[in-house]
């Protein structure tokens, strides 16, 4: 079809509402909400079953047939049964020769079967076209109309035609059709409502697991040896005080989590000399959750600009700047004001304002309608080098909290660091190679190897 025909046809008024008849094996659940929906859109349907008899259930205006009755009245039939009741379908090949056979169904695992299930109906029935459509939308989102969601449906199959047939009703029913490409896709598409937030997985665990660590870190230093070694109880820093220690170190140490994977992968090149090597299989994973570790490290920090806004509102900070407004009127002298501390305290927030104000454009530009809406090197200069400037701000925000305590004995309970002191490693470490990196010495042949270059090229001309 040429391209002005086809724009001839969507710009033609509609002369015929008639639409051609649609078969759905099976009554269950999937087929008369499809059925239901398809009827509202103009449909004819007819539906084969193993009983002809009519139910309350079944869609009014349908008709319900044997299977081999009712595949005879339309080119297009749609599986709507399980995959392990597919035999039956074979003494019916005669009849399904040549029709399209949409299949629509799902598995209760990943990968539970060796092929897809639309590759398997292939091969039972060679002589039909099948289809794979309509597995992503549930019964329920058809039945009530709420599709807001799911409106994309992924389509897969090998015969163009019949492919664009089914792409037809798809769109018929006011869903959006996604050409996935040929049956080989049907496997990606059959597994992909069984995905449950696969992007998020590790950054969670992970999160989950570093706040536990460190919750208990800062709950054995500063309220367990507080009560043992000054008896002093301090329980109620478990409400305020311990999450603001946690979300800060959790927001910076992910933020560097979110670099440290570009870092490998560039020793690496480095040291194989090709960028046409494939990355072992952990760091191919890390890479692809980047931007959800960057999402989880921008909510630990939201969360401890919260937590230190609330502060000058807690009983415990008033309690202790009344005692020294006190003790300073008994001395009957008032404290001198520390310039060096002023300064200390001024750069500290000053950087944490700033290195959050870039870590919150970070979050934004990593909205896929924002993302959407720049080009290739402006996501790639904000994500990589506004990207660096915020974990060098919050870097430097947490080196000038803890400057003056790191020798100081008191910083080390149990000979133990505090966790800000654990919660610069991962940073530091990463911004330290970084600026190994990019030293012309190493970034040159690095560069060199991202655009192609190989060591020891292995098709050499
Ligand atoms: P269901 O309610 O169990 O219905 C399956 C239908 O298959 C039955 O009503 C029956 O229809 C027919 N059937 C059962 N055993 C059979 C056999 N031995 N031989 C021939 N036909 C048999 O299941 P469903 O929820 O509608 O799901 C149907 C398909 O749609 C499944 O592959 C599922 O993965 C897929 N799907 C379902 C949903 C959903 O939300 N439910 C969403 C996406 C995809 P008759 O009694 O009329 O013969």
């Amino acid at each position: 079809m040429n391209k002005n025909s086809s724009n001839t046809m969507a710009l033609a008024p509609n002369t015929s509402n008639k639409r051609e008849t649609v078969c759905i094996f099976g009554t269950g659940d999937f087929g008369r909400a499809l059925g239901h929906k398809m009827i509202q859109c103009g449909y004819p349907v007819v539906y084969g079953s193993r009983s002809t008899q009519i139910s309350n259930l079944i869609p009014k205006d349908a008709e319900v047939l044997g299977h081999a009755e009712a595949a005879q009245k339309a080119a297009i039939i749609i599986i709507a049964i399980q995959r392990q009741h597919y035999n039956f379908l074979t003494p019916l090949a005669e009849v399904l020769r040549g029709k399209v056979l949409v299949d629509i169904s799902n598995n209760l695992k990943l990968n539970q079967y060796p092929e897809s299930n639309a590759e398997y109906l292939a091969q039972l029935l060679p002589g039909s076209k099948v289809v794979k459509a309509f597995n992503t939308v549930s019964a329920w989102a058809l039945q009530s109309g709420t599709l807001d969601a799911s409106r994309q449906v992924f389509v897969c199959g090998d015969d163009v035609e019949a492919k664009q047939m089914v792409m037809n009703i798809v769109r018929a029913l006011g869903l959006t059709p996604l050409d996935k490409g040929s049956l080989l896709a049907a496997q990606e598409i059959e597994n992909y409502p069984l995905q449950l937030f696969p992007m998020w997985k590790f950054p969670i665990f992970l999160s989950l697991g570093l706040t536990a660590f460190f919750f208990l870190y800062c709950l054995a230093l500063d309220i367990i040896y507080t009560y043992i070694y000054e008896n002093n109880n301090f329980s109620f820093f478990i409400a305020i005080t311990i999450p603001n220690r946690v979300c800060p170190v959790m927001a910076l140490i992910l933020l560097a989590l979110v670099y440290l994977p570009g870092i490998f992968a560039a020793i690496i090149q480095l040291y194989r000399g090709t960028k046409y090597r494939r990355f072992p299989d952990w760091l191919d994973k890390w890479m692809l959750c980047r931007k959800q570790l960057g999402l989880v490290a921008l909510a630990f920090a939201s969360l401890h600009v919260v937590f230190t806004l609330v502060t000058p509102m807690r009983a415990f900070v008033s309690w202790r700047t009344g005692k020294g407004i006190i003790s300073q009127a008994l001395n009957n002298k008032t404290e001198p004001l520390n310039h060096t501390n002023a300064w200390i305290s001024d750069s500290y927030l000053a950087l944490g304002i700033l290195g959050y104000f870039l870590f919150v454009l970070l979050g934004i530009t990593s909205l896929p309608s924002v993302s959407n809406n720049v080009n290739w090197r402006e996501f790639r200069f904000v994500q990589s080098k506004l990207g660096y400037l915020a974990l060098i701000l919050c870097t430097a925000h947490t080196l000038v909290y803890g400057g003056k305590w790191f020798l100081s004995p008191s910083a080390y309970k149990w000979y133990l660091p505090n966790i800000y002191i654990l919660s610069l490693i991962v940073p530091c470490a990463v911004l330290v190679v970084k600026f190994v990196l990019i030293f012309p010495c190493v970034d040159k042949p690095l560069t060199k190897i991202r655009q192609g270059w190989e060591r020891n090229p292995k098709y050499s001309e």
